[in-house]
């Protein structure tokens, strides 16, 4: 043996004598298939190297637990640390102490907000809480974010004071899978928006900002199993502040909506809102003249076997979307739009015309032909539709005066993945593939050159970098790119398209799959997990991008109707009675999935621009259920929106930094003269926080900038408020 292997090995054994000290008489973590982890107790001496240890389980039980001595069970956290309001406080960081601290906040003293460094950690409650009255938004206005108990408000307060203080837009990013809360966390920070800045003098601008909430969810949002108001579209509500901060409009940007669910839903699901609120009101007089009937009768809308949500009252909820239309004359549009002529529909739906030199045929299309044309339409409409709304909503939140900054809210699905997926769920999870790297970015990759840059000592610790799979969606010759390839070739199918990804990556590239038993489907290795998309990906986009079907469509349909659409361009020519037409050549040059590459481009370029703040929601069950925690269900949640690897970095991070100079403008007050007579700012800076701040773990000065551990700025802020 070398000299200096023994070194290690003797090094290696005192790390696990010292280590096995602490295996004497305490408390363990052991996996469990149900529980994930559970607590025992060590009931015999551990001693270094043994390969069993001797346990109890909470409900008596004794085991010999088979152990591997150089990777002992994690430890549980002294009591005393038990349901602390940032995880990064644990002494012991990992999953069972990360997991155990949320439940016992969570069932036992019911709290649904928690911090994980940066990151706020929101457990849906299923429950209403009376926790966001505006006596609570007063509360938490003007405080520091560690002085108050973790709260959607306490984020958005921080955004709100960084862009006052740091004069930098800023946005909120709220992710999280279905059902988890996000709409509802969005819609609070915007209501706290709303109540902090109320302006004296344009006092509407706050109620227009919220009330477009219900209007863009009774036309994004629908049932489905996971969620009874689950949002079927993603949202980027910019806020815009003047000169004082105070709210002078808005403005959104939507993502993907959902647009098969207008013509099909899954058992148990239902279409859009709007279509069951106007069901419900068809007898009122504003709506008589669109002769609707019940929902059960159409095929649209009792697809899913279900009309009605409980506790939801379609009709009340009707008088609410028109309640926040902020003119009568828009909902009267809106209802024209519904309103297309029957007789011509039915006419060109089912036949085409086909204009040769000699002669004009009409001929009837296939049964299957004129069902995707139907399809296609009602999508069509609808989705124009959809950005209309969002664009007349925006037209109306826009005000004079100009915008100073603005706090972004991104509201946005996240991972997905269901038995069968479609070409949505594939945009879905590569946005959030997209958010996921801008958060790695943000926090692992930022402070980690900072810290370098600053000379300040900093272990580089491992992150999970999702690079490889955003190259596999959208580089050159990846899957978005082969797709555009096929959808404009003439003759392009869905079968080439899938044969070309499988000669491209099967065996390449280690994040691409063919399953085994399917010559229809792919399979990407996601951040969070594996996702099989199947053959509908390719029914939906032949249906949408063939430019000659729909050119057919929109000239033959829409002679004679008030409303026309057209498939080329991307608003609605409400007022012309004329359809504008496109002859079917080069204009689609976008795909679906290009489109969308694009515009999520477009939002990361604008994210990075921001201070963000993020805001992970978590669904602790999938019965809906009020404060029931399934273990289960939030460790995959907590692995897979990167929560836990946060707890690492945070542990050992400054989250705070200022320059030497900011430091010394904001905290001169809290200067001697004495130490205000030294020539060398900088060194006044570092002798006045030595004084302050005892521990000098607390921070650390670097290069240019003076690193915070959490907590520590709001310390300072404190001093100095007790001195003005
Ligand atoms: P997501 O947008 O993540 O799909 P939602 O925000 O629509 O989920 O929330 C789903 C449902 O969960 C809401 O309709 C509501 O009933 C409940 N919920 C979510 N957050 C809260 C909360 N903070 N308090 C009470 N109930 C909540
Ligand atoms: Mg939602």
């Amino acid at each position: 043996m070398s000299l200096l292997s023994f070194f290690f090995l003797s090094r290696r054994i005192t790390k696990i004598q010292k280590t096995s000290e602490l295996y004497r008489y305490n408390r363990v973590w052991i996996p469990d298939n149900e529980e994930v982890w559970r607590s025992a107790e060590i009931t015999k001496n551990y001693k270094a190297g043994d390969r069993f240890l001797h346990v109890q389980l909470e409900d008596g039980t004794e085991l010999n637990y088979p152990v591997d001595p150089a990777a002992l069970p994690p430890l549980r956290n002294p009591d005393i640390l038990v349901g602390e309001n940032d995880l990064t406080a644990l002494s012991y960081l990992h999953e069972p102490a990360v997991l155990h601290n949320l439940k016992v906040r969570f069932v036992e003293s019911k709290l649904i907000y928690t911090y994980s460094g940066i990151i706020l950690v929101a457990i849906n409650p299923y429950k209403e809480l009376p926790i966001y009255g505006d006596a609570i938004i007063h509360a938490y206005s003007g405080q520091n974010m560690g002085d108050m108990d973790p709260h959607i408000f306490a984020v958005a307060e921080e955004a709100y004071k960084q862009m006052a203080r740091n004069n930098k837009n800023q946005s909120i990013i709220v992710s999280g899978e279905s059902g988890a809360g996000k709409t509802v966390s969005a819609r609070y920070t915007m209501r706290y928006f709303a109540t902090v800045s109320k302006s004296s003098s344009n006092a509407h601008v706050e109620d227009k900002v919220l009330a477009s909430n219900p209007i863009t969810e009774a036309v994004g949002n629908a049932k489905t199993t996971r969620n009874d108001n689950s949002s079927r579209f993603g949202k980027y509500t910019e806020i815009s502040f003047d000169q004082s901060y105070q709210i002078i409009g808005a403005n959104m940007r939507t993502y993907l909506l959902e647009k098969s669910r207008v013509v099909f839903q899954s058992e148990n699901e239902r279409n859009y809102h709007i279509f069951y609120q106007l069901c419900a009101s068809a007898m009122q007089p504003e709506f008589k003249h669109l002769k609707l009937g019940s929902a059960e009768e159409f095929n649209y809308t009792r697809m899913g076997g279900s009309t009605v949500i409980e506790g939801v009252d379609d009709r009340a909820n009707m008088v609410e979307t028109q309640k926040t239309f902020l003119e009568d004359k828009h909902l009267g549009i809106f209802c024209e739009l519904l309103d297309l002529n029957c007789d011509k529909m039915a006419q060109w739906m089912c036949h085409r015309k086909i204009i040769t030199t000699s002669e004009t045929v009409i001929k009837p299309m296939t049964r299957a032909q004129a069902v995707n044309a139907r399809d296609a339409l009602a999508k069509k409409i609808y989705s124009h539709l959809f950005d209309f709304i969002v664009e007349r909503i925006n037209q109306a939140l826009h005000f004079p005066g100009k915008q100073h900054t603005f706090i972004g809210v991104l509201d946005i699905y996240g991972f997905e993945t269901f038995d069968v997926n479609s070409f949505e769920q594939f945009c879905i999870n590569y946005a959030n593939e997209k958010l996921q790297q801008q958060f790695n970015l943000h926090v692992f990759k930022l402070e980690q050159e900072e810290y370098m840059k600053e000379d300040i000592p900093w272990t580089l610790i491992d992150f999970y970098d999702n690079q490889p799979v955003i190259d596999l969606i959208e580089a050159k010759m990846g899957i978005l790119e082969l797709l555009d390839e096929e959808c404009l070739l003439p003759h392009g199918t869905d079968e080439n398209w899938l044969q070309k990804l499988y000669n491209n990556f099967v065996n390449k590239n280690a994040l691409f799959e063919k399953p085994r038993m399917s010559n229809t489907s792919f399979i990407v290795q996601h951040f969070a997990d594996k996702v099989e998309c199947k053959q509908r990906i390719t029914k939906y986009l032949t249906v949408i991008l063939s430019p000659h079907f729909q050119f057919h469509l929109c000239a033959n349909s829409f002679q004679d109707n008030p409303v026309s659409i057209s498939p080329f361009s991307s608003t609605i020519n409400i007022r012309s009675a004329r359809p504008v037409l496109k002859s079917p050549n080069k204009q689609l040059r976008m795909t679906v999935g290009s489109k969308f590459r694009s515009s999520l481009s477009l939002l990361m370029v604008t994210l990075n621009a921001t201070t963000p703040h993020y805001v992970r929601c978590i669904k602790p069950n999938d019965e809906k259920l009020p404060f029931e925690f399934d273990s289960k269900r939030v460790a995959q949640q907590l692995r897979a929106c990167g929560v836990l690897e946060t707890i690492r970095i945070s542990a050992q991070s400054y989250p705070s930094r200022w320059t030497y100079i900011e430091f010394f403008s904001r905290y001169s007050i809290l200067m001697t003269q004495q130490e205000l007579s030294i020539n060398d700012k900088k060194q006044i800076c570092k002798i006045v926080l030595q004084r302050l701040i005892q521990d000098h773990n607390q921070y650390q000065f670097g290069r240019t900038k003076i690193f915070f551990r959490a907590g520590q700025v709001a310390y300072l802020e404190k001093l100095r408020s007790d001195k003005l």
